[in-house]
């Protein structure tokens, strides 16, 4: 199977030397928080297969779903066509997400998500008369997705660099790095004095911004830095006051994930735009909705010849088998209180992860918010000091933790946990504790 795969398969981060050695892993089967390969090892999936299982794989709950609405539809066009799952889905996801997002516009990943957010903003102002609002602002460190618009607002040279030149450049606002933060502050000292900054840049810029985009609570690719709600919270103030648009790009933090079935709850916000993706089909599908006002949907709607709808679809938006998927998974949490349950887990990890990594020497800090758990690695951890990114040592504990049955992906110097709401008390000891083996036998302690 390895074989073939590397003979016809273009993988993601492939072509790199780590890929001659540690060919793709060829999984048959999986069951609650494992995975199977085809000769029969099993993995712990600690990252929630990228960042998308919520109750396990091969869900019964979720699998029956999708094979009752495939014996009814499998998918139909979605422009002057509906379904019901997506109607009912529609219904529910403006009940949960925060007040005053109306419209569901649907799409397929966590990328197109953003590119319509940002796309609406832009059309919303331009039919407003505002014509010299053409750029975008996004902090540094962010991550928000791969196509060219989503990757103009992101700030991870590896991912962007070479695609500057046919890239639209946005305004780079400097984002809240609460382990190393320049005011000395702790998470309990902290008055967000780093906000000053988002300030001055909206003051100076807000004739040219349409939105500021912004992972709420987490900046998951950028190393899972966690920063205080009261940012969130004032950023949405100064957005309001600039006429500038707040794109909240929940892709990887929404659906329970930091403790709230949304991150932007936290700090009692509602963003202009609210995109959701990962999570929403429980990791069994494609799916992508950007939610919105009544107020932004308005603006498109128009009976002359100048303002125009929002001409932006694709073949398989709205899919009614990922629909019903992500309209069971709603169901589940409601039905099992799994908000509560989520957070007593998540409880559980922490303490137990602190008394794990909180003295070890080459750990600079664990950090937990909600159920996402990371572990900075620092060559000193008095100063801080990095590790030289040519080292890779999260690479390298990731691949020590593979052989131990554990899958772990690093950031970085990062190593994070995120795994399925599914995982039990004894599967989080041996994630904890397979996670310290591989760090320990990287460092030879
Ligand atoms: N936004 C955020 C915050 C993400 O973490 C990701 C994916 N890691 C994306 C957008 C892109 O989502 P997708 O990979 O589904 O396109």
């Amino acid at each position: 199977w390895q074989q073939r795969d590397l003979k016809y398969i273009w993988h993601p981060c492939s072509q790199m030397k780590d890929y001659e050695e540690l060919p793709p892993i060829v999984i048959e089967r999986g069951q609650g928080v494992w995975l199977y390969d085809v000769e029969g090892n099993r993995y712990l999936d600690a990252i929630s297969s990228w960042w998308t299982n919520l109750f396990g794989h091969c869900n019964k709950r979720l699998n029956d779903a999708l094979k009752a609405q495939a014996d009814k539809l499998e998918h139909v066009i979605f422009a002057n066509f509906s379904h019901k799952p997506a109607i009912e889905l529609s219904q529910k996801l403006v009940k949960i997400t925060p007040n005053g997002l109306e419209k569901v516009f649907f799409s397929d990943d966590g990328s197109t998500s953003v590119e319509v957010a940002l796309k609406m903003s832009f059309q919303y102002h331009q039919q407003k008369g505002n014509y010299t609002k053409v750029k975008f602002a996004c902090f540094t460190n962010s991550y928000h997705g791969e196509t060219l618009g989503a990757l103009s607002v992101g700030s991870i040279d590896l991912y962007s660099k070479i695609y500057k030149p046919i890239m639209k450049e946005s305004i780079k606002i400097q984002g809240p790095d609460c382990f190393r933060c320049e005011y000395h502050k702790t998470r309990y000292s902290c008055n967000v004095e780093c906000f000053e900054e988002v300030e001055k840049i909206l003051e100076k810029h807000h004739k040219e911004i349409c939105a500021v985009i912004i992972e709420p609570i987490i900046q998951c690719a950028g190393g899972m830095k966690i920063y205080p709600p009261k940012f969130l919270k004032l950023l949405r103030e100064a957005c309001t006051s600039y006429d500038v648009h707040l794109i909240a790009d929940e892709v990887a933090v929404g659906f329970g994930r930091t403790g709230k079935m949304f991150a932007c709850e936290h700090a009692g916000i509602t963003p202009d735009f609210l995109c959701l993706s990962k999570g929403l089909t429980a990791g069994y599908m494609p799916l992508a909705v950007t939610l919105t006002t009544q107020e932004i949907f308005d603006a498109f709607y128009a009976d002359y010849i100048d303002l125009k709808a929002f001409l932006h679809s694709h073949s398989y938006t709205g899919n009614p088998l990922a629909c019903a998927v992500a309209l069971e998974s709603l169901k589940i949490f409601e039905e099992y209180n799994v908000l509560k349950k989520i957070n007593e887990k998540a409880t559980y990890l922490e303490e137990l992860a602190r008394e794990t990594f909180d003295n070890h020497r080459f750990v600079g800090e664990y950090r937990q918010f909600g159920f996402i758990g990371a572990i900075e690695l620092v060559e000193d951890k008095a100063t801080k000091k990095e590790f030289d990114w040519r080292k890779r040592v999260g690479y390298h504990i990731y691949k020590t933790a593979l052989k131990k049955g554990l899958l772990i992906r690093p950031l970085g110097n990062v190593i994070y946990f995120m795994p399925p709401f599914v995982i039990e008390k004894d599967e989080i000891d041996f994630m904890v504790r397979n996670t310290l083996e591989a760090i320990n036998q990287f460092f030879g302690l």
